[in-house]
């Protein structure tokens, strides 16, 4: 396992910021950590990265117990920590040939990082002329840079504009491939573009832990059909799989259906029965957005 989380909670005050999670992460599997701001998904990957101490529980990475302040987890996690702190008067190439010499590692995987997360162009400028996207490249790089197996990003693509929102979630896709990624976003979208599978925490409980397979298995579909005259409801509700309809305007319906198998032909013949043209037809599945509405509201 590569991550397991057993009971762990943590209190500040009287405040619980995290309430009694447990979940596991096999290796290689790349899980979205979702939740509103407050949710407690920093604290979580604070005590998984060991620099704060649970109040309760246990945490292990690789089935190795994380020990607070200790480092016998780290060489095994890449952090990017929330508002990836960066020494920004550096030149790129030098704060990662200072991380390397904080892990012990080889020169030589210092210019293999820096081509992997694509910052081969501005390894010679200094950090704070880069782009938020390219320090957020930084940031990763200095995460990937002792070839950890277990990544946890908090947030990484926060305050990105919506192209550098792409480039990280395609390299953080890539990274995924040969490693296990927990990775923190309040974007329902970028799970759905980048994950396995989904934790979504609120108040500090766990609230949903699926595989994103599973989820959408299990959505209804929703079809919204525009015909060219007015229909009765009676006629309406003979549509087989027919689980609920609402009649927007005289001719326009949103029909949910409780099957995955498109319904689109079967409206289509449907309206032929009746005599009636479809002018316009879309399929509006409930999307991991309306599942975190319902789970954190
Ligand atoms: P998230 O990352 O999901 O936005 P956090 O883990 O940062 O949430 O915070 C969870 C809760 O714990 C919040 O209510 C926050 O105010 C509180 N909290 C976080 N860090 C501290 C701290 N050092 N002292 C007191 N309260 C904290
Ligand atoms: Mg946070």
């Amino acid at each position: 396992m590569s991550i397991k989380v057993v009971d762990v909670s943590k209190q500040y005050g009287e405040q619980i910021a995290v309430n009694g999670l447990d979940f596991e992460i096999n290796k290689g599997e790349i899980v979205g950590f979702l939740g509103p701001n407050g949710a407690g998904k920093s604290t979580l990957m604070k005590m998984l990265t060991g620099y704060i101490k649970p109040t309760k529980g246990a945490l292990f990475i690789n089935d190795i117990p994380v020990i607070y302040n200790q480092k016998k987890t780290n060489k095994h996690i890449g952090y990017l920590p929330e508002h990836n702190p960066l020494y920004k008067d550096m030149f790129v190439k030098e704060y990662l040939r200072f991380v390397a010499q904080i892990h012990e590692v080889d020169k030589n995987e210092i210019d293999k990082v820096i081509s992997r997360t694509g910052l081969t162009a501005e390894a010679s400028k200094k950090i704070h002329q880069l782009s938020k996207g390219y320090q957020q490249r930084v940031g990763l790089a200095a995460a990937l840079i002792h070839n950890p197996d277990v990544l946890i990003l908090d947030e990484p693509t926060t305050g990105l504009d919506p192209n550098q929102i792409l480039e990280i979630r395609a390299l953080i896709k890539e990274i995924g491939k040969e490693k296990t990624v927990l990775f923190s976003t309040h974007i329902m979208q970028e799970v759905e573009a980048v994950c396995d599978r989904v934790i979504i925490i609120n108040k500090g409980n766990l609230r949903v832990d699926e595989k994103l397979s599973t989820l959408k298995a299990g959505q209804q579909q929703i079809i919204q059909v525009t015909f060219d005259f007015k229909i009765e409801e009676q006629f309406v509700k003979q549509i087989s799989n027919l689980v609920s309809w609402v009649n927007y305007h005289d001719n326009e319906w949103e029909l949910t259906f409780d099957t995955q198998k498109d319904q689109r032909a079967a409206i289509f013949d449907f309206a032929q029965t009746q005599g009636l043209k479809i002018l316009q037809m879309n399929t509006k599945n409930k999307t991991l957005e309306t599942l975190f509405k319902e789970v954190t509201a």
